[in-house]
Order: structure tokens, then sequence, then C-alpha cells
């Protein structure tokens, strides 16, 4: 028996899954799924959790079940790409074809006491630790999201219909936020943290922190409870891999999304350097290009000479529940259209993955 291993049940993954059973697999091959949740966790809603408008029931679904997928639940503590196996704990995995999909953690870019004294919402285990001590705050705590991304403008919104008895401030590197979008875009964002009593911060540059304080440039500002959301970067693991990376660490991958020296291990979603930000829609859409590569070298075809280029069709983002703002194909989309957009894009991903 023959075996694919999979590397992490994330976005990239998932949808590898859905593309290879029941039909595509051969039926000499063995499917091995290795995460350290019993579950797909929904990581662009642990926002939501960390702020207490959805439960965590809500931010999961379950693994595919089928005979020929072998579940491994454990953190996977070596990829040997020499050897082919991989180390969960005590326990060994070894692989004839791996697709990596491991994600991403937050990225502090050096500033000293940001891992030690802010909150994360990368993993399900750090949104709901995040969840747990907001949720303890008193009335009048002052909170600081420090990033002004998509997650720290999700995250602020919705923790402010969450608790409209805390301060919220949200820090941002721009000048305007989301700069690299149009202006219509900031200012409709802008003008619903203006309304919902949210100060956000432009021009910020976080320099320090220490326990309940945010250095940012020379100003200290204090702060009951910090959340990072400034920043990513692939997972240790495979940002310690022998292979080579980008400049962010991500794993350079041929066009067939292979590493070049191991040409039986994929790499998927965040972890792999591609030409847009890391998305799960991106995460999607490579995934769909792997499964047909395999599909191509399992049937013994020959590979074409190009790959079609990944398309993304935009982003979508909530502020909080009822308003959202999205930017596709090039057009800006605001207010409850786009957020009911944004819960057709869940809903649809929930019904064919749950
Ligand atoms: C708050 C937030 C909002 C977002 N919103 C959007 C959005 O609206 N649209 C969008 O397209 N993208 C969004 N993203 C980005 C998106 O979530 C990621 O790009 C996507 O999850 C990447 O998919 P992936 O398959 O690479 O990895 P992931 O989905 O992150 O999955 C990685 C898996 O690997 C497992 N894992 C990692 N390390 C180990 C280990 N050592 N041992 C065992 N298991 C391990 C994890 O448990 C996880 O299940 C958002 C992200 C955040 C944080």
């Amino acid at each position: 028996m023959k075996s694919l291993v999979l590397l992490g049940g994330g976005y990239g993954n998932m949808r590898i899954l859905s593309k290879i059973l029941p039909e595509v697999l051969p039926q000499d091959y063995q499917v091995t799924l290795i995460d350290r949740m019993p579950y797909h966790g929904l990581k662009t809603e642990f926002y939501a959790l960390a702020a207490g408008s959805k439960s965590d029931k809500d931010v999961r679904v379950n693994f595919p079940k089928d005979e020929r997928i072998n579940t491994v639940y454990g953190e996977i503590t070596d990829i040997d790409l020499d050897s082919q196996i991989i180390s969960v704990g005590q326990s060994r995995v070894d692989y004839d074809e791996l697709v990596i999909g491991l994600g991403c953690e937050d990225k502090y870019h050096n500033v000293p006491g940001a891992k030690e004294h802010t909150y994360s919402i990368q993993t399900l285990a750090a949104a709901r630790k995040t969840y747990h001590d907001i949720s303890e705050l008193p009335s009048g705590a002052q909170v600081g999201i420090v990033g002004a991304g998509l997650s720290g403008i999700e995250l602020a919104s919705a923790l402010r219909e969450s608790r409209d008895d805390l301060d919220i401030f949200l820090y941002d590197r721009g000048e305007r936020i989301l700069n690299q979008f149009p202006e219509k875009l900031s200012n409709y964002v802008k003008k619903w943290f203006d309304e919902h009593n949210v100060t956000v911060v432009p021009n910020s540059n976080i320099v320090k922190v220490s326990p309940g304080v945010l250095y940012n440039k020379d100003t200290e500002n204090k702060h009951d409870l910090i959340v990072w959301t400034a920043g990513i970067q692939p997972v240790a693991l495979v940002r310690n891999l022998p292979v080579e990376h980008s400049q962010s660490r991500r794993v350079i991958v041929n066009q067939y999304h292979q590493i070049p020296t191991y040409p039986n291990v994929y790499v998927v979603g965040d972890c792999a350097n591609l030409p847009f930000a890391p998305s799960a829609q991106l995460a999607e859409e490579q995934a769909d290009q792997i499964a047909y590569v395999l599909k191509t070298i399992w049937q013994g075809k020959p590979l074409p000479e190009k790959m079609p280029d990944i398309k993304i069709q935009g982003f979508l983002g909530a502020l909080g529940e009822k308003k959202g703002f999205a930017y596709l194909m090039d057009k800006t989309v605001t207010g409850r259209l786009a957020s009911i957009l944004k819960s057709g894009v869940l809903w649809l991903y929930k019904h064919h993955n749950g």
C-alpha cells in the first residue's frame, strides 16, 4: 500500500481531500491526515471566537470520514525529507507523497516583548485563550489591537459588538486604514469605527511591549489586554526545513507546487511562496492544482508544460454581524451586501465540508 500524507487539516488540505476522494485516489493508496486538532478549524472565523461573537462549535467542522483516510491527532515535531518520515511526538509516519499545509503563526518583527505580552488569534487554542481573558475584563477596560489588516479590523468590530463596555484601540501602521485599497473602502471602514467608538490610531509604529503597555514610537499606552494581528509567517517547522525559502520564509515551489529538490513533496497554503498574499481562498485555488497534479501523475500521464495562472477574486471582511466590506474583481462593495456575501461564502463552505 502506498501512502499520501497530508500535514495539517487546514483549508488547503481539506480541499485536496475533497478533490481526490472518493474517485481520484488510486486503490493502492491510503491517505494519512495529521493535525493537532481532531477537526478542521475555520481560521477565518477565529477573530469571532476571540471576540465572543461566535461559539467554539461555530468555528470548526469535522474532518471527512472515509475508510481510506487514516487520521493521526498530535503535534508534528519533525519533517525528515530525506528519509521521508514525519514525527508526531514519539510516533513515526512514513510517506510516498507528502503535502505540507501547516499554515502560519504570528510574526513579531523583533519587537521586544510582543511575543510574551500580547494575545494571538492564529490558532484555535490561542483564540480560545484570548476569548477567555477578554471575557474576564471588567467594564471600562482598555483593549489594544496591533495591526489593522483584515483580521485586526474584524476582531475590533466583532469585539465592539460583543462588548460595548470596553475601550478599543486599533493600531494601524498606515496613514489610512486598508491603505492599499481604494479610499472609498478605507473611508467606509473608518466611519464604522468612528460611529462605534473604536479609536483607530494611524501611522503607528509599535516598538516595544511590556506587561500592559504598548510603546507606539515614543508614546506609552496603557492597556489591560493587547492582541497582536500585525503580521504572519509560516510555522517554525516549515521555516526551518532545509529547502529554499523566500525572504518571508515561505517555501519556494515549482509550478506544480512541489519542492524542486523533493518533487514528491508539495506545499500548500500559507507555507508556500506564491505571487499573492496568503489567504484561505489562495490555499484552495492552489489545492485544486495540487489535486490535479497528483491525479495526472497517478494516472501515468505527462504534466502540462505550463500550469494555468491562479486567479484570486478579492477579499471579504466583516464589520460586526450586519455590515461588511469587500474588494472583488477590482470593485468596492460595502455595507449589508458585503456582509451577506461573506455569510454566504461561510455557509457554503460549511455546507460542503461539514
Ligand atoms: C482572523 C483571520 C481572518 C481571516 N480571514 C480570511 C478571509 O476572510 N478570507 C481568506 O481567504 N483568508 C482569511 N484568513 C487567512 C486564512 O485563514 C489562511 O490563509 C488559511 O487558513 C491558510 O490555510 P492553510 O491550509 O495554509 O492553513 P490553515 O488553515 O492555517 O491550517 C493549518 C493546519 O495545520 C495544523 N498545524 C499547524 N502546525 C501543526 C503542528 N506542528 N502539528 C500538528 N498540526 C499542526 C493546524 O492545527 C491547522 O489545522 C484569515 C486569517 C485570520 C487569522
